[in-house]
């Protein structure tokens, strides 16, 4: 599976946050994102609503930190239960922007 790169920055525009989650195939924007924990690593896979598409998504701790906290309205960002919540935490109180 193709990683890619998440190219948007904390404090970007909803819209710009929206097209890094769109699809690499087709640059849809109806894209489910899940994100979860393997192994104590970040996993986030995204899944293209109109070509069916699947890719892994490659997310720095602050772009993390913006899905959590502030995800762009279309979003369509789903979180594993096995997600710990501490783990944001320790994002947040690195986080002095
Ligand atoms: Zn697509």
């Amino acid at each position: 599976m193709t990683v890619y790169d998440a190219v948007f920055a904390l404090d970007d525009p909803d819209v710009l946050v929206g097209a890094g989650l769109s699809c690499p195939a087709c640059l849809s924007e109806r894209t489910s994102l899940f994100v979860d924990v393997v192994d104590g690593g970040l996993d986030a896979r995204g899944a293209c609503g109109d070509c069916g598409a699947t890719w892994a998504l490659a997310l720095a701790p602050q772009q993390l930190l913006r899905l959590s906290l502030d995800p762009p309205p279309q979003a369509d960002v789903r979180w594993s239960r096995q997600f710990p919540p501490a783990l944001l935490g320790e994002i947040g109180e690195d986080w002095d922007a």
